[in-house]
C-alpha cells in the first residue's frame, strides 16, 4: 500500500488520468472469442451519436446507466462487448455543412453532389468525432477498438445487400406517395424531424355548387389554396343531410372543375358540416381516402411550394401567395360563406423552422407488413422483452397500425440508393454495382438515381451489420443476438422497431454459439434471431422544477458544466440515484453537490485507512502486505462476501452482515434496472454505516501506543482494509474515477489486476447474513445516539466524559451493553465516563430517555468556578474594548479614510459592530455571575 493520498480529493485531475488508462491499455477491447468459450456473454450497441452531435443530459443518463450495466457485467465475469459508433446523420450534417459553405458564400448546388459530399467527408475527419472524446471523458466503457461509422465501407456495403435483397424478395417499390415535405430542404423528411407547433390561425368554409340542382355543399379548410387540388367531396353514410346527395356532383370553385360526391367515413356528422374536401396529393389522410375511392391525385405545387401548371392561373405562386389570391377570389366570386378563428397544429421542419407541406411525390418503399407481423411476434412471444412494461403495449399498437416506410430523401449526404435509371427506356435497375448497361434494352446512358436512404435505413441494421454481416463471422456467433439495448423513448419506433423488424427479417434461421447461449442464460428454444433480448427505455432527464429542457426556454443543463465544477463520479451518481422507475428526472445541481461530498467522504475515509495501515507497518514493523486486500483474477464472479475478513466483536459482525445484505440488494436491483435504489443502497451504506458506525466503532482497536493489543489491532486493521475494497467494487460500475483511484493506491500500484474494473463484483453470501447482530446493533445505536441528544440537551461540552446510569428492559440487554461497554464508552461514540446499572425506572429524571428496551440518564451537571470564571472574563473584556478603541481611532482617522480601499473600512466597520455585540454579552454574563 502507498501511504499517500493527497489531501483533497480533486475529481479533474483523476478522472482524466483514469480515463487515459483504461483506453491506453485497452482494457475494455474484446477480442473474438475463440470456439469452445463457455463463459457467458453480454453485448450492448450504444445507440449511435449524431456525428454532429454534442453531449446533453439526455445522453449523459443514457450513458451513465449503459455503463453502469456493462461495467457490472464485466465485473460478474461477463464476456462484455459494448460497441461505440456515430452516425452520419443525412439531413443534419448535411445541413451544418451548408451553413459553414454558406459563411464561405459558396452553395451546394453550384458546387456540385462529388465536391459537397467530400466536403461533408472533411468535415466529418475534423469535427465529427467531438462527440465520442466527450464519451471518453465520462468513462464510457466501450471497446474503441471496433469503434464504427454508418457509411463506413463494411456498413455501406451491407445496406446495398440489404436493399437489393428486399427489392429482390419485392419488398421494396417504388410509388408515389404523401411525404411531410420541406420546401426549404426540397427532401422528404421523417416525422421524428418534424417539430408541432400550436398557432393561431384561421378556418375557412367554402362551398361547392351541387351540379343540376341549386343546392351547394359547404366544407371548411384551413389551406384554401389546395381546393386547387380536390378530386371529391367525402359525405357519411349514416349524416342524413346529405342522403338525397348521394351520387351527384359537385364544382370546384375557382377551377371549375366536375368532382363526385363520395362516401367515406373520414366524413364525421358531428364535426362542422359533416361534409370534407378530399386532396388526395396534399393531405395524408385525403391520400388513403384517394385510394380507397380510386381517386385522381392532382400536385398542384412543386419541390419549394410553389404553385405548379396544375394550379391555373395561380401558376408560379407561392403557396401563401396563393392562399391570399385564392381567398379574395373565393369571395368575389360568392364561394366564401365564413372566416373563423382557430386554433391551429402546425408542423415545421426541426432544423429550418419551414412550414411543412404534406407532397405526393415519387419515393422508395419498404412493405412493411410482412416484416413487422414478425417484429410484432418477437415481442408478443416475450423472444424480445421491453422495461418498462408498457411500452410493449405501444409498441405493439404502432406495430398493429404500421404503414409502409418511405426510405428515400431527397439529400446528398447518406447511402446513395443502388438503383440505376436507363436514359433511353427509362427502365430502372436496383443492382449491387452499378451496371454496365441497360438489363431492358442494353443501353449503356445509366445515371444512378440521385436520392439517398433514411438515416434510420442503415441505423436499423447496426446490431448484425458491425458483426461483420453479411459474411458468416464468428464475431456473429458470439455476440449475436446483443443482450440489451438502453434508448430513449422517443425512438422506439423509429430505430429500435426498425432493428427488431430487420434483425429477425435478415438473422432469421442465424444460431448463437450453443454453449455461449446456455452459459448466458437463454434457454435452448430461444429464438436468436432479434436483434436484442432486452430493451429498456430509460427516462428524461428535466430540470429542477420538472420542466422540459429547452433552449428557448434557457433552462438547458451542460453536463460538461456539472462534470467540470463536481465531477463525471458525482453527476453519474446524481442521475444513477434519481432515476426511479417510470419517472423523469427533476436534475437538481444541490443533489450532485451532495454527492460530491459523499466522494469526499469515501476518500477522507481511504485516508484514514491509509493512516492506520502505515502506523501498523512504522511503529509495529508490521509489512503491509499483512493486511493487503484479497485478489482473485480467475473468476471474478465466484466471490461471495467479503474474504480475508475476520470476525472478532459486534462491529464485524455486524458490518459483515449488513455488507452482504446491500450486495444482495444492488445486485438485485441492477438487474431489473432500479438504479436509484442500487446508488441510494450504496450510499446509505458506505457514508451511514460503513463510515459513520464501522470505522467510529473499530477506533478504540486501532490503538498503537505501546502495550495495546497488537492482535487486535492488526485485525481491526485489515478488515478494514478488505472490506474497504470490497466496498470500492461495489461503487464502481456508478463511480468509476475515485473507486480506480483508491483502489489502485491500495494495491500498491502493482494490482494482479490493471484494473478495479477487472476485479470480481461482490456477491452476497448468505452464510454472512447475521440478523442477530443487526438487531444488537441496533440497540447499541439507539443507546449511543440517544445519549448524545442527551448531551447536546445539557449542554456538556463535547471533550468531557460523563457518567451514565441504564436501566435495561431484560437482562439480554444488560448483557449486551455490557459486552460492548468499550464501544459505549468511547470518545468517537458516546464518550462516557462510566455506566451503572440500576434496578428502577429512570424515565422521570431530567437528563433521562425511556425506550422499549432500556432507560438512559447522563449524570450531569454544570459545574461553574465563579471566581476563576469572572477572572476570565475580565479579562475578555479587556481584550474587546482595546479592540474597540484602535478600530474608533481608524474610522476617526480622516487621512487613512481617504486613503484605504472601501472593502477595508467597510470589513472595519463590520468588525466594530461584532465586537460591540460581544462586549454587551460579556458584560450580562459578569452581572449574572455577580463578578466585581
Ligand atoms: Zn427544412
Ligand atoms: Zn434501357
Amino acid at each position: 500500500m502507498p501511504h499517500e493520498l493527497p489531501k483533497s480529493y480533486e475529481p479533474g485531475a483523476i478522472e482524466m488520468r483514469w480515463a487515459e488508462y483504461w483506453i491506453k491499455e485497452k482494457l475494455f477491447s474484446v477480442p473474438t472469442p475463440p470456439l469452445g468459450e463457455t463463459r457467458p456473454v453480454f453485448t450492448l450497441l450504444l445507440p449511435p451519436p449524431n456525428v454532429t452531435g454534442r453531449l446533453h443530459m439526455g445522453h449523459m443518463l443514457n450513458q451513465t446507466q449503459m455503463d453502469i450495466i456493462v461495467r457490472w457485467h464485466r465485473m460478474r465475469g461477463f464476456i462484455t462487448l459494448w460497441l461505440p459508433g456515430t452516425d452520419h446523420a443525412g439531413i443534419a450534417t448535411q445541413m451544418m455543412v451548408e451553413k459553414q459553405l454558406e459563411k464561405e458564400g459558396k452553395k451546394r448546388r453550384e458546387m456540385g453532389r462529388e465536391k459537397f459530399v467530400e466536403r461533408v467527408w472533411e468535415w466529418k475527419r475534423e469535427y465529427g468525432g467531438a462527440i465520442l472524446d466527450q464519451m471518453k471523458r465520462l468513462g464510457a466503457s466501450v471497446d474503441w477498438d471496433r469503434e464504427y461509422f454508418t457509411m463506413d465501407e463494411n456498413l455501406s456495403h451491407a445496406v446495398r445487400e440489404v436493399f437489393v435483397r428486399l427489392y429482390e424478395e419485392g419488398l421494396i417499390y417504388r410509388g408515389n406517395y404523401i411525404v411531410n415535405w420541406c420546401p426549404w430542404h426540397g427532401t422528404a423528411i421523417s416525422d421524428l424531424e418534424v417539430k408541432h407547433e400550436d398557432v393561431a390561425g384561421k378556418l375557412w368554409e367554402v362551398r361547392y355548387p351541387v351540379i343540376g340542382t341549386s343546392e351547394f355543399i359547404t366544407v371548411a379548410t384551413t389551406r384554401p389554396e389546395t381546393i386547387l387540388g380536390d378530386t371529391a367531396i367525402a359525405v357519411n353514410a349514416k349524416d342524413e343531410r346529405y342522403t338525397h346527395l348521394h351520387g351527384k356532383k359537385v364544382l370546384v370553385p375557382l377551377m371549375n372543375r366536375e368532382i363526385p360526391i363520395i362516401i367515406d367515413e373520414l366524413a364525421q356528422p358531428e364535426f362542422g358540416t359533416g361534409a370534407v374536401k378530399i386532396t388526395p396529393a396534399h393531405d395524408p389522410n385525403d391520400f388513403e381516402a384517394g385510394k380507397r375511392h380510386n381517386l385522381p391525385q392532382i400536385n398542384v405545387m412543386d419541390e419549394h411550394a410553389h404553385m405548379n401548371q396544375n394550379a391555373g392561373a395561380y401558376a408560379g405562386l407561392d403557396r401563401f401567395a396563393a392562399r391570399k389570391r385564392v381567398l379574395h377570389d373565393l369571395r368575389e366570386q360568392g364561394f366564401l360563406v365564413a372566416e373563423k378563428d382557430y386554433a391551429l397544429a402546425i408542423g415545421k421542419c426541426e432544423r429550418c423552422g419551414t412550414i411543412i407541406e404534406p407532397r405526393l411525390s415519387e419515393q422508395w418503399f419498404i412493405k412493411i407488413k410482412p416484416l413487422a407481423d414478425r417484429a410484432r411476434e418477437a415481442v408478443e412471444s416475450g423472444e424480445i422483452t421491453i422495461v418498462p412494461e408498457n411500452y410493449s403495449t405501444i409498441y405493439l399498437n404502432w406495430m398493429n397500425n404500421i404503414h409502409d416506410w418511405c426510405v428515400s430523401r431527397q439529400l446528398w449526404w447518406g447511402h446513395r440508393i443502388p438503383a440505376w435509371t436507363c436514359g433511353s427506356c427509362k427502365e430502372v435497375i436496383v443492382a449491387r454495382e452499378a451496371p454496365a448497361k441497360c438489363t431492358k434494352c442494353g443501353g449503356a446512358k445509366l445515371e444512378q438515381v440521385p436520392d439517398v436512404l433514411d438515416t434510420w435505413f442503415s441505423s436499423g441494421l447496426l446490431p448484425f451489420t458491425t458483426l461483420g454481416w453479411p459474411e458468416k463471422t464468428r464475431d456473429q456467433a458470439v455476440f449475436y443476438p446483443t443482450t440489451l439495448l438502453i434508448t430513449a423513448y422517443e425512438i422506439l419506433f423509429f430505430w429500435v422497431a426498425r432493428m427488431i423488424m430487420f434483425g429477425c427479417h435478415f438473422m432469421q434461421g442465424h444460431e448463437q454459439d450453443a454453449a455461449i447461449k446456455k452459459a448466458s442464460g437463454w434457454g435452448d428454444k430461444r429464438n436468436d434471431s432479434v436483434p436484442f433480448r432486452q430493451v429498456y427505455i430509460h427516462a428524461l432527464v428535466r430540470d429542477a422544477e420538472r420542466q422540459k429542457m429547452s433552449k428557448t426556454k434557457g433552462n438547458v443543463v451542460d453536463p460538461l458544466d456539472v462534470i467540470e465544477r463536481f465531477g463525471t463520479d458525482a453527476t453519474r451518481f446524481t442521475l444513477a440515484a434519481m432515476a426511479a422507475p417510470g419517472t423523469d428526472i427533476a436534475f437538481n445541481e444541490s443533489r450532485t453537490e451532495g454527492y460530491r461530498a459523499f466522494a469526499n467522504k469515501i476518500w477522507n475515509a481511504a485516508r484514514f485507512m491509509f493512516m492506520n495501515v502505515d502506523r501498523l507497518s512504522f511503529v509495529w514493523g508490521q509489512p503491509p502486505s499483512a493486511v493487503r486486500p484479497g485478489q482473485s483474477p480467475g473468476s471474478p464472479d465466484h466471490e461471495m462476501g467479503v474474504s480475508g475478513f475476520t470476525v472478532a466483536t459486534l462491529e464485524d459482525r455486524w458490518i459483515l452482515s449488513r455488507f452482504n445484505r446491500v450486495a444482495a440488494n444492488v445486485n438485485d436491483a441492477l438487474a431489473t434496472y432500479r438504479f436509484h435504489e442500487a446508488a441510494n443502497s450504496i450510499y446509505d451504506f458506505f457514508w451511514g454505516e460503513f463510515c459513520d458506525w464501522y470505522l467510529e466503532l473499530i477506533k478504540p482497536r486501532l490503538n498503537f501506543e505501546e502495550g495495546a493489543d497488537k492482535s487486535a489491532a492488526k485485525i481491526a486493521c485489515a478488515n478494514l482494509v478488505v472490506l474497504f475494497d470490497a466496498s470500492l467494487r461495489l461503487l464502481h460500475p456508478v463511480m468509476p474515477f475515485i473507486t480506480e483511484e483508491i483502489w489502485q493506491a491500495m494495491h500498491e500500484g502493482k494490482p494482479a489486476l490493471k484494473s478495479i474494473a477487472l476485479a470480481p463484483y461482490p456477491q452476497a453470501d448468505e452464510a454472512q447474513f447475521d440478523l442477530a447482530a443487526e438487531t444488537e446493533m441496533a440497540i447499541l445505536q439507539d443507546l449511543i445516539v440517544n445519549i448524545r441528544n442527551l448531551r447536546a440537551e445539557l449542554k456538556v461540552e463535547p471533550k468531557v466524559k460523563v457518567p451514565i446510569e441504564v436501566f435495561a428492559h431484560e437482562p439480554e440487554i444488560r448483557r449486551l451493553i455490557e459486552q460492548n461497554r468499550n464501544s459505549v464508552l468511547s470518545d468517537r461514540t458516546a464518550n462516557v465516563e462510566k455506566i451503572t446499572f440500576v434496578e428502577h425506572s429512570l424515565a422521570k429524571l431530567p437528563g433521562a430517555r425511556s425506550t422499549a428496551r432500556f432507560d438512559v440518564h447522563v449524570v450531569y451537571e454544570r459545574k461553574i468556578d465563579v471566581a476563576s470564571e469572572c477572572e476570565r472574563l475580565k479579562k475578555e473584556l479587556e481584550r474587546l474594548e482595546k479592540g474597540i478603541g484602535s478600530g474608533l481611532r481608524q474610522l476617526g482617522n480622516e487621512q487613512f479614510l481617504a486613503k484605504a480601499p472601501q472593502n477595508v473600512v467597510e470589513n472595519l466597520r463590520k468588525q466594530q459592530s461584532e465586537l460591540a455585540v460581544l462586549k454587551e454579552k460579556t458584560v450580562s454574563k459578569m452581572k449574572e455571575l455577580g463578578c466585581g
